[in-house]
């Protein structure tokens, strides 16, 4: 026993015992002076932090990006130079299921990377798709209501989805793809991501780039059916922990190749669809995805709390070289993740280790609550403002500004809605499908659908039927062998505008 260290409260004093509490007397009450007991039972009062509104269960690793390909002409970001090694971390996750969920239930998968460059962390926070149910961040908050929890039930509500995504057409795409195939991969590392919004790039040039990020699975797509997944929850909830966790354990190393499609900056006005909008993909005859380098997974966290749980991934997070776009989605999240993590995590909760740039930090934020990291990190105590004249204090740096962004656009300035074709892309999906993913599509819609009101199942039918008839026509028919569904001729609707 006595080559263990010696078990302390948190301020570092011996404690004489750990198995007894302090009473007065072998039959007498506990004592308040009992420090160690309160202070185990204060501590479990406060090992859980508010889980994520979304994206609440996850399962991450580390790893390296490697660029393989000279992007010079693109970008000036060091990261993304010939050669160039950029440790990072990966976090997964499912969107809508709380902290404890299962992990083999259908739904889109979050795909965030933090790259940990030498000018500044560079977070992608992406999902395993390439679109989103929205194009307006106006619309998040209600979206993410009907994946949730009914007020009163406190079930989810397949009426609250199909309603509202009958009544979003702009949310038809992302439906399409998380009810076919691969909305229910069998682990993280059989699924692709995507950066899914557009980004940009500029060189030293001050020419700007729009960029979309894709990483492809280098393990290849393998996803369960509905059933198959059922079956699984029943033996473990937590299928993609043990798959990664083990996986990385065992020396099996994950690996995507990066790829990026890149549209001259220019180009964006004579696009025939909208570059910006996170609904649509760009296809890949007109901006053929070019491969730039690979990420690989290869070390386990120590503390699953401390660096996944913890982990705060924000698209606000870029580097020189590396920019926005108009993309109204993104732009709204520029401002939702750092606020989120601001709330969950607290004020410095980018100098928690997992979060910590890897290189120097200088500015002038003060104080705070859990300032744990030193003070003032200008580096001198006198330079706690800017401007100041102190010698060595840490000043702007102008040639890391972006190029200046040409804006254009017309007089309408809320409604995006006309003009936009919701139904082209998903048509275009539909119809790279074979038999057997398109009755799998139609089953895996027909089962979400069960309990639906007829008014919103033949509202969504509509939108089904302006991307395919025959989509339309296998939904109805896979509705009615599991359901007995008859179309509702009473209630139905045609589809809704906006
Ligand atoms: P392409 O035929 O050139 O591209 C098809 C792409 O679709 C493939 O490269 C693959 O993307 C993806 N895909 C193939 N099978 C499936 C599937 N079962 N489920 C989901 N995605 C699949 O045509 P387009 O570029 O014109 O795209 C056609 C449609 O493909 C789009 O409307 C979109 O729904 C979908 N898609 C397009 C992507 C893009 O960036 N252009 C990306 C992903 C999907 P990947 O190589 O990424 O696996």
């Amino acid at each position: 026993m006595s080559d263990r260290p010696r078990l302390t409260t948190t301020a570092g004093a011996p404690v004489p015992s750990n198995q007894y509490s302090l009473t007065a007397g072998a039959r007498g009450p506990i004592l308040l002076e009992d420090y160690q007991l309160m202070e185990k039972i204060a501590h479990h009062n406060r090992e859980r932090i508010p889980e994520r509104i979304v994206h609440a269960k996850g399962w991450g690793a580390y790893g390296e990006l490697h660029i393989t390909e000279d992007l010079s002409r693109y970008t000036i970001a060091k990261a993304l130079q010939k050669g160039k090694v950029t440790p990072m971390l990966a976090r997964f996750s499912t969107v809508a299921g709380e902290l404890g969920a299962a992990d083999h239930e259908r739904d889109v998968r979050g795909f965030s990377l933090k790259f940990y460059t030498e000018e500044g962390n560079w977070d992608l926070v992406g999902n395993n798709t390439p679109v989103f149910f929205i194009r307006d961040p106006m619309k998040f908050a209600d979206f993410i209501h009907t994946q949730k929890r009914h007020p009163k039930t406190n079930l989810r509500s397949a009426t609250a989805m199909w309603d509202w995504w009958s009544l979003s057409p702009e949310s038809l795409h992302q439906v399409t793809i998380l009810m076919s195939d691969r909305g229910l991969p069998i682990d993280p590392m059989h699924m692709n991501g995507y950066g899914s919004h557009t980004y940009s790039l500029w060189n030293d040039r001050g020419e700007r780039y729009w960029v979309k990020f894709h990483f492809k699975t280098q393990q290849g797509h393998k996803f369960f059916t509905n059933e198959e997944g059922e079956a699984l929850i029943g033996k473990t909830r937590e299928g993609y922990q043990e798959a990664l966790f083990g996986g990385i354990e065992r020396g099996e190393f994950p690996r995507w190749t990066v790829q990026l499609q890149i549209m001259p900056e220019l180009e964006a006005d004579k696009c025939p669809f909208d570059p910006f909008d996170l609904t649509k993909v760009w296809p890949h005859s007109m901006y053929p995805c070019i491969d730039v380098g690979y990420f690989e997974l290869n070390r386990n966290a120590e503390n699953y709390f401390a660096e996944i749980e913890q982990a705060a991934f924000s698209p606000s997070n870029k580097v020189p070289g590396v920019g926005y776009s108009p993309d109204r989605v993104l732009q709204g999240r520029l401002f939702a993740y750092a606020d989120a993590h601001r709330y969950r995590l607290g004020t410095h909760y980018e100098a928690l280790p997992v979060n910590a740039p890897k290189c120097p930090v200088h500015n002038y934020v003060k104080d705070g609550a859990m300032n744990f990291f030193g003070g003032i990190t200008s580096g001198n105590p006198d330079a706690y403002y800017e401007p100041n004249s102190v010698a060595g204090s840490p000043a702007e740096v102008p040639t890391v500004a972006e190029p200046p962004l040409r804006i254009t656009g017309d007089a309408s300035r809320y409604n995006h809605r006309e003009g936009n074709d919701d139904y082209s892309q998903p048509r275009a999906l539909f119809n790279l499908f074979d038999a057997g993913q398109k009755a799998r599509l139609f089953s895996n819609i027909a089962a979400a659908m069960g309990g639906v009101p007829g008014e919103i199942v033949e509202r969504q039918l509509a939108h089904f039927k302006l991307a395919h008839p025959d989509y339309e026509a296998g939904v109805r028919a896979a509705l009615e062998k599991q359901h007995g569904y008859k179309v509702d001729t009473v209630s139905a609707q045609p589809a809704a505008a906006e």
